[in-house]
């Protein structure tokens, strides 16, 4: 079976791996010379390509982050600078041989059903290199072009930044705070991007300030314990418990939790619609550069005239130089005409977020088009192996109406979670939609039975963080290392800060103590009893 694959970053990488898996015969488009998307930095904007600022450190960590039968490095910190990103997938592609399978400077122009898509499910892929048009047909495809690329600009929100006599562009143009030494900047937007920007910038600007509409919860990357936060936070009873808490519940524990660090009121950060999700920032250092006097929270800016911004709570800021509108990406596949993807309603048209249900043959899917409340990459790898499953017949894909009647459900799910906003209209919930690919394929542990054969494991699962190597305990595509990759994650995450090795015999020796204290109370009430 001829795959073609649409984009070799992390999602083209893992689905070429897995079409290897499953013995489909891949052949890769990448427009640029090189693999990795997004986490390939470049220090100009490429056109039509996603570009991230030099100083981008995920916000995920490695553990998490990893393919599922490819760790990470050892001696890599928790959280990877993006060129460690990028050593990373070079070793990924190195190791299963995918270079061969891409064709680069490549770009995929059209994609249509052929002539007999209902009986063959084929489709004619037009691609473009050095100017020379060529035409091949695929028996299946999987877009992996990614959704960071094309930027959401709504200057149509700010009429009056035509008159506006500073700089102002889109987050995607900033690569690096050189030349804005003794500025004052403006960051409209409140996601990753204008926090990560605003502290970069607070270091060098004169001033910095950043105007939301609707604030933010700020968690740190260092969470319970100096953990990684998706390590406290991706675990399956984790999951279990925020999915059935009645929401007002929800609302108060969460709000509790957030406001432990700080108090997001006093910071002007606490979000204005308590009831609508947002997805949280992930920075360990804006309350400090906020606290600091370096950057300021303003509410959304209003109106521009010269150099002047006035706020919506009618304050009013002068001398700005530059503002950044860090208003996040809207996403567009140019080559699909939209009969195969609405990109109106694309999100929630989606069966299981891959495949777009009007196709009269589930011969191609979208992978990575996704925001999971944790990694992404493992998540586009589990969406590649159910996908190339669908297309060798081995995973069931049900009738259309059926299909309809899953993503008329999950949509309803869907809306009283995250509600309706256009920022969360990808979002998913990292590890319950996992699992529901996961026991599609057939490789989710099954977890009760494992308390009876393996509890050691079978906890692990349950209460520890969900790593990737879950879905390499069992079934297809099984990896004998997956045992052993999960009950030594906590090892690695405190390897990973622990350069320096600490003198712990104070603490082994309390320890000591209290269980020799807790024996003793133990055996007092037992001579009391007997
Ligand atoms: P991309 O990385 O965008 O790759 C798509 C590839 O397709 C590109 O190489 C492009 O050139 C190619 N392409 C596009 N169109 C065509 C065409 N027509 N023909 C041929 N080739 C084409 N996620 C996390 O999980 N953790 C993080 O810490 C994290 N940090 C992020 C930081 C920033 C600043 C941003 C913007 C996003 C971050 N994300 C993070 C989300 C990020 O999108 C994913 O990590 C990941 O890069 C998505 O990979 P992808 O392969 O789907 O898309
Ligand atoms: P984003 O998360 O979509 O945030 C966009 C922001 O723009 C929101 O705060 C939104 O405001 C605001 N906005 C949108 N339209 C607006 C309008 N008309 N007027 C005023 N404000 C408007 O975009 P992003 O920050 O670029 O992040 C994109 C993705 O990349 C996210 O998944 C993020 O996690 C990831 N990322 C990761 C890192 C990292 O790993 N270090 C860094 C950057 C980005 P409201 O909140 O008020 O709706």
């Amino acid at each position: 079976m001829k795959v073609a694959v649409i984009g070799a970053g992390v999602s083209g990488l893992a689905s070429i791996k897995t079409c290897l898996d499953e013995g489909l015969n891949p052949t890769c488009f990448e427009r640029s010379e090189d693999i990795g998307g997004l986490w390939r930095y470049t220090p100009n904007v490429e056109n039509g390509k996603c570009s991230i600022y030099q100083s981008v450190v995920t916000n995920t960590s490695k553990e998490m982050m990893c393919f599922s039968d490819f760790p990470m490095p050892e001696n890599f910190p928790n959280f990877l600078h993006n060129t460690r990103m990028l050593a990373y997938f070079r070793a990924y592609a190195d190791k299963f041989d995918l270079l061969k399978y891409i064709n680069f400077k490549t770009t995929v122009i059209s994609v249509k059903k052929c002539p007999n898509f209902s009986s063959s499910g084929q489709w004619e892929v037009i691609t473009e290199k050095n100017g020379k048009r060529e035409t091949t047909i695929f028996d299946a495809i999987m877009v992996c072009s990614g959704h960071h690329a094309d930027p959401y600009y709504p200057l149509d929100c700010f009429p009056s930044i035509k008159t506006f006599t500073g700089d102002y562009f889109h987050s995607r143009q900033f690569k690096n705070p050189h030349g804005y030494d003794g500025k004052r900047v403006l960051l409209v937007g409140m996601g990753n991007s204008a926090a990560d920007i605003a502290v970069e910038l607070s270091r060098v600007a004169s001033q910095v300030f950043l105007s939301t509409r609707r604030g933010s919860w700020v968690i740190s990357r260092v969470y319970d314990n100096g953990y990684p936060w998706d390590i406290c936070y991706d675990t399956r009873v984790q999951t279990w418990i925020r999915n059935t808490l009645p929401p007002s519940v929800l609302c108060w524990v969460t709000e509790r939790k957030m406001n432990t660090w700080f108090d997001h009121a006093n910071f002007g950060l606490q979000p204005c619609d308590r009831t609508q999700f947002k997805e949280p920032l992930i920075n360990d250092e804006l309350a400090s550069r906020i606290t600091s006097g370096f950057v300021v929270v303003k509410t959304n800016a209003v109106e521009f005239s010269g150099s002047t911004v006035k706020f919506a709570d009618g304050s009013i800021e002068e001398n700005i130089d530059v503002v950044i509108f860090a208003t996040g990406y809207a996403y567009s596949f140019p080559f699909l005409d939209e009969s195969v993807i609405n990109m109106e309603t694309s999100k929630a048209n989606m069966y299981k977020n891959i495949i777009p249900p009007n196709l009269e043959k589930p011969t191609l899917g979208i992978i990575g088009l996704i925001q999971p409340l944790g990694p992404i990459m493992p998540t586009a790898e589990l969406q590649a192996r159910w996908l190339t499953r669908i297309f060798k017949g081995l995973c069931r894909y049900p009738s259309l109406n059926d299909v309809m009647n899953d993503i008329a459900k999950k949509k309803e799910i869907f809306i009283k979670r995250f509600g309706t906003k256009r920022e969360n209209r990808l979002q998913v919930d990292f590890v319950e939609y996992l699992d529901e690919l996961a026991s599609d394929i057939g490789v989710k542990p099954v977890i009760w039975r494992l308390f009876l054969s393996d509890p050691v494991l079978a906890a692990a699962l349950l209460w520890g963080p969900c790593t990737p190597a879950h879905f390499r305990l069992t079934g297809p595509g099984k990896w004998n290392e997956a045992r052993k990759q999960i009950l030594t994650t906590k090892n690695r995450v405190i390897k990973a800060t622990k350069s320096r090795v600490v003198n712990n015999q104070e603490d082994k020796s309390l320890s000591l103590r209290l269980l020799l204290g807790a024996f003793f109370i133990f055996a007092m009430i037992w001579a009391l009893i007997v």
